[in-house]
C-alpha cells in the first residue's frame, strides 16, 4: 500500500498533535525536527508535567523521607507517600502498602525471585515462564531454579503466537510454585489471558507474577481484577522518569517477601553482633536505602497524565494506529509481520526478505523514523522463530498516521535501496 493511501481514520479518541505539545523533546528538542519516534516499547518520552513534578520534588519538597521531624522532611515524606497512593489507585491496588518502589521492572522481578521464590523453592519444584518472555522475566527464574535444583519450564506458543496452554498439561501440577508471564509481549504485541491464568493457577494454589512493563501505558491495568500475586512495571515506559519502577504484591504475598537489600529505613531494631534484627513494616521493609522522591513524584505525575487522557481512549487510539500500521506494512512486498492477526497492542515486529533488520532501522533513521532492531531481549522467542533479529515499531500516545506514513515510506525506500523494489 502506498503511503499516500493511508487515511486519518485513527486517533478518533486522542488528539495526538495536541498531546505532542506536552512533550518538549518532540517539539523543541535537539532531535525534534522531522522525528518520528516509534521506539516506545523501549522507552517513552516525557510530558512537561512529569518534568515539573521531578523539579518540584527537588525545589519544593526535597528532604529525607521517613527520617526527619522538621516540616520540610515531613513534606517530602508526605509527597512520597502521596505518590505511592496515586500509583496504587492507578493499578487498582487495595492499599498503597501493596506497592514497593524499585529501580525498575527488572529489579521488581528479581526481588520476587530472591525474596519470595528463593526461600520456598525445593529440588524438583517447577517455575513456569512463557517462550515470549523478556530476559528480565526469564533470567532470574533460570538462576534460582539452577541454584535450587528446581526446573524452569516453558509454556510454548501456538502457530499464531499465543500461549499454548492447551498443550501444557503440567502447568498446574503440584510441583509448580510460580507462573511468571508478561501481560503484553514486547516482541509479538500479544496480550496474554492473565485473568484466566491467575484464576486457574489460584484454583491449584499456585502464585502468578505478571510482567506488566509493556501494558501499563497501553491500557487500564487493575491488579484486583487480574487477581495476580505480583505485578512489575517501570515508569520510563509509561511516560514517567527513568530509574524508578514498582513491585505490586497482594498484601498476604508481599508480607512473605524477604528483603533483597538490607540497610537504612527497612529495619526497626538492630541488635549488636549476631543478634537478630527486626524488620520494619511493609512497604518500608522492601525499600532499603534513601528513597527516590523526585522519581516517585514524576512516576505519579505520569500516572495522573495518562488517567487525564482516559486510558480507554489511549487503548483505542493505540489499537487503531497499530491496525492501520499492520495493514500498511503487511501490504509491502516481502515484509513479514510477527504479530498475529488481532493482536492490538502498540507493538509491531517485522522482517523484510533480503534485508537485515539493522539495515531497515538504519534506512528508517535516515528518514527520521526511530525504530528498534535486534533480539529485543527475547532470545528464546527469536530462536524458536528461527530469527536472530527483527525490526520493531512501537507506538505511543503522541504518534499518529503521519508517523506510520513515514515508516512505510522508509521501508519502501529500504527495499528500493537494496535493489528489490524496482
Ligand atoms: N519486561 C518487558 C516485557 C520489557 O519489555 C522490559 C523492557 N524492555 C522489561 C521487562 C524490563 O524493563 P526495565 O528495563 O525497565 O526494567
Amino acid at each position: 500500500m502506498p503511503a499516500a493511501a493511508l487515511t486519518g481514520e485513527v486517533a478518533q479518541g486522542l488528539e495526538s498533535a495536541r498531546i505532542r505539545q506536552d512533550f518538549p523533546l518532540l517539539c523543541r528538542g535537539a532531535h525534534a525536527q522531522g522525528l518520528h519516534y516509534l521506539d516506545n516499547a523501549a522507552t517513552t518520552q516525557k510530558p512537561q508535567r512529569v518534568m515539573d513534578a521531578i523539579v518540584d520534588g527537588y525545589t519544593q519538597e526535597y528532604g529525607p523521607i521517613h527520617r526527619g521531624l522538621y516540616p520540610l522532611a515531613e513534606a517530602a515524606t508526605s509527597r512520597y507517600e502521596q505518590s505511592r497512593a496515586t500509583l496504587a489507585d492507578f493499578i487498582g491496588a487495595a492499599s498503597p502498602d501493596e506497592l514497593v518502589f524499585t529501580r525498575s521492572a527488572t529489579e521488581a522481578i528479581n526481588m520476587v525471585a530472591s525474596g519470595w521464590v528463593g526461600p520456598r523453592l525445593r529440588a524438583g519444584d517447577r517455575i513456569w515462564v512463557s517462550r515470549m518472555e523478556h530476559h528480565a522475566n526469564y533470567l532470574p527464574w533460570q538462576r534460582i531454579c539452577r541454584e535450587r535444583g528446581a526446573q524452569l519450564c516453558i509454556i510454548g506458543l501456538t502457530d499464531d503466537g499465543r500461549l499454548d496452554l492447551a498443550n501444557t498439561p503440567q502447568l498446574f501440577a503440584p510441583e509448580t510454585r510460580l507462573i511468571a508471564v508478561c501481560h503484553v509481549s514486547n516482541v509479538l504485541g500479544i496480550e496474554n489471558p492473565i485473568h484466566q491464568l491467575c484464576a486457574d493457577a489460584h484454583a491449584h494454589g499456585i502464585a502468578v507474577l505478571v510482567d506488566a512493563a509493556q501494558s501499563v501505558s497501553h491500557q487500564p491495568v487493575d491488579v484486583q481484577a487480574i487477581g495476580c500475586d505480583f505485578l512489575a512495571f517501570s515508569a520510563h515506559k509509561m511516560y514517567g522518569p527513568a530509574g524508578i519502577g514498582l513491585l505490586y504484591g497482594r498484601a498476604e504475598r508481599l508480607a512473605e517477601v524477604e528483603p533483597l537489600l538490607l540497610g537504612g529505613g527497612m529495619v526497626d531494631e538492630v541488635g549488636e553482633g549476631m543478634a537478630a534484627s527486626r524488620w520494619a513494616d511493609l512497604p518500608a521493609r522492601l525499600e532499603a536505602g534513601s528513597p527516590n522522591l523526585p522519581g516517585a513524584a514524576g512516576f505519579a505525575a505520569a500516572a495522573g497524565y495518562l488517567d487525564g487522557l482516559d486510558r480507554r481512549r489511549v487503548q483505542r487510539h493505540l489499537a487503531d494506529l497499530t491496525r492501520t500500521a499492520a495493514e500498511a506494512l503487511g501490504a509491502l512486498p516481502g515484509l513479514r509481520l510477527l504479530q498475529p492477526p488481532g493482536a492490538s497492542a502498540a507493538i509491531l515486529s517485522f522482517t523484510m526478505d533480503g534485508l537485515h533488520p539493522h539495515d531497515l532501522a538504519q534506512v528508517a533513521a535516515e528518514h527520521g523514523v526511530a525504530i528498534r532492531a535486534g533480539h529485543h531481549c527475547a532470545q528464546p522467542l527469536l530462536r524458536s522463530l528461527g530469527l536472530a533479529a527483527v525490526a520493531r515499531a512501537s507506538f505511543g500516545i503522541y504518534n499518529d498516521v503521519a508517523d506510520v506514513e513515514a515508516l512505510v515510506q522508509a521501508l519502501e525506500d529500504a527495499r528500493r535501496l537494496f535493489g528489490q523494489g524496482a
